[in-house]
């Protein structure tokens, strides 16, 4: 094939080439053009002739998604007779798609030690080359299903590889197509260096300036209502925080900020005010003058930050992210489940107009902003544009066994669709178990597609998604059901888990191996509660 545009494209033109067998459409052309006219991601795939075609992709990610889209289309043979009739377009419902993790929890490559699943205080257990290779397959997963965006907590960490580990990941992702986006937080979560003897490490910084400390309010760490245990929090570098109010503190993230924007090639920055406690000091209490927040922070809500403080103090932290690269992506973190209750709505007013404001939703209270919060009240905030952050379908909801392997495909569906009704521009939801397991894979499924077109009905994402990985659409129903009975009871009988193993493990004898895969994994989780016999 002959590839026009190889050199600025070189990783869609790799995909297009490694796609065909070799000697297949030789006498084919294929034609990859930047259309800055575009949206970021959108695309138009066009025939030229019968064996020529063009794909006119938005900046960034337009040719990378639209050359996926022919690969799938077209197939070995490279039929393009999907084309004759009109271009086929691809524009994004939800402009903002992100996968939210953690570094010491996100497993994707299964072959090595050192897994964990669930903690925000935590150490790198895996070998220094972990982190690349579980974030490799990751981006691989977004850049072929059009998931934009990557948070990662942790981005910077001495124990796997610091710098330049970190910068390695930005140039793989960006050939990719898919943003990195470190997370920080004011002056707590470690400043911009998550860990390590680093100068824009807060546990280092602070050991140089410990007047700048934060005075907690109460005891670090965060309680979350919809998860069916306590939390523990044990004191140690990774807990400190630091004063907002002290202006050393917050000159010194700004320079932290610009530092971290100038060194990698990152695709935007998550900031948050810090959720694990909030300093109580003379001069915060002054500054904030907010007793409803504070309020809210004393009583049943139990709120572990202050929605003034992060006012007060992200906008610096923008303009001087945005000063180095225009086309960041800022996420400002508005924190969890007050949507509907307004606290400081005064100083969010000032919040600069381009920052992305990402709001947080349990599962509980998803379920009310599904039906209680109006479209044109979301049109109509101070704060734009507005996305959905999906607390829930993960480690952090549910009972004992949390929500992290679930069939969560539904809830992904229904927060694109409802929340692309009520004005969001976004979603971000949690990414870190592998795709290995088929439960996971379905919902990120769910999660890309639902996202990319919120339009999509349920039972065409069953039909063009599942039924072709599961064996057919008879196959799909039913795994979906297992699945589904499966979580819903912690408890069930071992008479029907042994029921349940058998036919999942009937289905996981395809000879397709992918297949198989699927089932296995279904019967794995099946086969594990009946042991436990539960
Ligand atoms: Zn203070």
């Amino acid at each position: 094939m002959q590839i026009e545009g190889r050199n600025d494209h070189g990783h869609a033109a790799r995909r297009l080439a490694g796609a065909l067998p070799s000697g297949r459409a030789k006498d084919a052309t294929a034609r990859l053009i930047l259309d800055n006219s575009l949206p970021e991601g959108a695309y138009t795939i066009s025939l030229l002739d019968n064996r020529a075609v063009e794909v006119r992709g938005g900046p960034f990610s337009g040719v990378i998604y639209g050359v996926e889209e022919l690969i799938q289309r077209a197939g070995a043979d490279f039929d393009l007779s999907f084309l004759e009739n009109a271009p086929v377009r691809g524009e994004p419902g939800l402009a903002y798609r992100t996968f939210w993790t953690w570094d010491h929890s996100t497993n994707w490559e299964l072959s090595q030690i050192g897994q964990q699943e669930i903690g925000v205080f935590n150490p790198f257990q895996k070998p220094p080359q972990g982190f690349l290779a579980d974030y490799r397959r990751l981006v691989d997963f977004c850049s072929r299903n059009r998931i934009a965006a990557i948070v990662i907590y942790g981005f910077l960490r001495d124990s796997h590889g610091g710098v330049e580990a970190a910068q390695e990941l930005c140039r793989y992702a960006n050939e990719r197509g898919v943003r990195i986006i470190p997370g920080i937080a004011i002056g707590a979560y470690g400043g911009v260096y998550w860990e390590g003897n680093h100068r824009y490490n807060l546990a280092t910084w602070l050991k140089a300036n410990p007047q700048h400390a934060a005075q907690m309010e109460r005891g670090v760490g965060f309680q979350i209502a919809d998860l069916a245990f306590p939390l523990n929090f044990p004191h140690s570098d990774y807990t400190v925080s630091a004063c907002p109010s002290a202006p050393e503190v917050i000159d010194w993230m700004e320079e932290a900020v610009s530092w971290l924007a100038e060194t990698f090639d990152i695709g935007g920055i998550n900031i948050e005010s810090g959720d694990y406690g909030v300093c109580g000091c003379a001069r915060c209490q002054q500054r904030r003058a907010n007793d409803a927040e504070a309020a809210r922070r004393a009583d049943v809500h139990g709120d572990y930050w202050s929605h003034t403080d992060m006012a007060a103090n992200f906008p610096r932290l923008y303009r001087a992210a945005k000063a180095k690269k225009p086309d960041l992506w800022i996420y400002c973190e508005m924190q969890w489940d007050n949507l509907l209750e307004p606290v400081a709505a005064e100083a969010q007013a000032a919040l600069p107009h381009g920052a992305i404001y990402q709001h947080t939703a349990n599962r509980s209270y998803w379920k009310r902003l599904r039906t209680e919060l109006d479209p044109d009240y979301v049109a109509a905030l101070p704060t734009q544009p507005n996305v959905l952050r999906c607390q829930f379908a993960c480690q952090w909801n549910g009972d004992e066994r949390t929500e992290r392997y679930a069939f969560n495909a539904r809830s992904f569906a229904d927060m694109a669709s409802r929340g692309y009704e009520l004005n969001m521009q976004g979603l971000t939801v949690w990414g870190e178990p592998s795709d290995y397991f088929a439960t996971v894979e379905l919902s990120y499924l769910a999660f890309a597609r639902f996202s990319w077109n919120p339009r999509l009905t349920w039972e065409e994402f069953v039909a063009q998604d599942v039924a072709p990985r599961l064996g057919g659409p008879q196959a799909a129903q039913r795994f979906i059901a297992l699945a589904e009975e499966l979580d819903a009871s912690a408890s069930l009988p071992v008479e029907r888990l042994a029921a349940m193993q058998k036919e999942a493990l009937s289905m996981a004898t395809s000879s397709d191996a992918a297949i198989a895969r699927r089932w296995l994994t279904l019967t794995d989780q099946i086969g594990r509660r009946l042991y436990m016999g539960r």
